[in-house]
């Protein structure tokens, strides 16, 4: 008899402490934190590795994270080689949870080659094998394009992703995480049409950008832009571009016509700035890229950093 009641009570804890305890879930970047909190809602104890306004590419992590993520259930990261720095953080935690990568179910874009000259790439190819052996010049960057948030479906299939992560993972709050991805979802489908309708207002020989890196690939494929040339390639880790690199991109500047360029809020503007006044052209407000702003800014959110990146494309480039 006591022998069941004992049995009793220990499963009546066991079944406690499994509700009372949120799941534990790190993220890497401001805007995967963003869509998560809003599949997650007050149900898991979300923590956000890189913050606002923080460049993921160059992020040099902290002990403090290792014991982070050493603790966490759940990891959800980009994927696309956007976090570089994340395994070997993974393997120094010990950690045992369930690695999440959000990008996965999104049709990637091969890196872009704008930033590789002719003559260039044998030799590029000859390096490939060839583990951290880049040198100076070489474009650090995986085979993809690892900025997929900025295109709206892209964001709809990560927040499916996550949903499915955190219902799997969590199924006592399944029915929670299922309407708040409903929810969300519905709300990036509204964005959607209103970026496409924002974009519709521009004429279409100036739907043309030129950004500090390369991160607005996904961006321009779904809403019908040309990324004229970049200062930075895909990565903003890459070494700072030769003399006749920022001339070749002046020249491109300044054969479109674009009225003007945009800065990031993750990197410095110097270079930018530079090619700007070579070219004669405006540099526009610094666009949300690689990171939210801080929560009192115009880019506080995923949903903020969309609408307001589109606005300022619009009234940079439209008459
Ligand atoms: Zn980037």
């Amino acid at each position: 008899m006591k022998q069941v009641f004992v049995v009793t009570m220990l499963l009546i804890y066991t079944g406690v402490s499994a509700q009372s305890e949120p799941l534990k879930v790190v993220t890497t970047f401001s805007v995967l934190g963003d869509l998560v909190q809003n599949v997650a809602g007050d149900n898991v104890d979300l923590t956000v590795l890189v913050g606002p306004d923080a460049d993921s590419h160059n992020y040099e992590p902290s002990p403090a994270d290792i014991v982070t993520l050493g603790d966490a259930d759940v990891i959800v990261e980009n994927g696309l080689e956007f976090e570089t720095w994340l395994d070997d953080l993974v393997t120094s935690s010990g950690a045992d949870a369930t690695r999440v990568v959000a990008s996965d179910g999104v049709e990637p874009l091969p890196a872009s080659e704008l930033e590789e000259h002719e003559g260039e790439e044998a030799e590029d190819e000859e390096h490939e094998g060839e583990e951290g052996e880049a040198h100076e010049g070489e474009d650090e960057h995986g085979e993809f394009d690892p900025h997929v948030w900025h295109d709206m479906q892209n964001a709809m299939k990560m927040v499916e992703t996550i949903r499915a992560a955190l219902v799997e993972t969590d199924p006592a709050n399944a029915e929670s995480y299922n309407a708040n991805a409903e929810a969300y979802t519905a709300e990036l489908e509204t964005l959607d049409t209103y970026i496409q309708e924002q974009v519709a207002t521009v004429p279409e020989a100036r739907r043309k950008l030129v950004t500090s890196h390369d991160t607005f690939g996904y961006f321009a494929r779904r809403y019908g832009f040309e990324v004229v040339g970049t200062v930075l390639p895909v990565s903003t880790e890459a070494a700072d571009p030769a003399a006749g690199e920022l001339a070749t991109l002046i020249d491109e500047i300044e054969a479109t016509g674009v009225p003007a360029i945009f800065a990031e809020n993750v990197t410095n503007p110097d270079l930018l700035e530079q090619v700007a006044s070579s070219s004669g052209v405006m540099v526009a407000p610094p666009l949300y890229t690689d990171a939210l702003g801080t929560p009192d800014s115009s880019g506080g959110t995923y949903l903020e950093m969309a609408r307001y990146n589109v606005d300022t494309i619009v009234q940079a480039l439209g008459e």
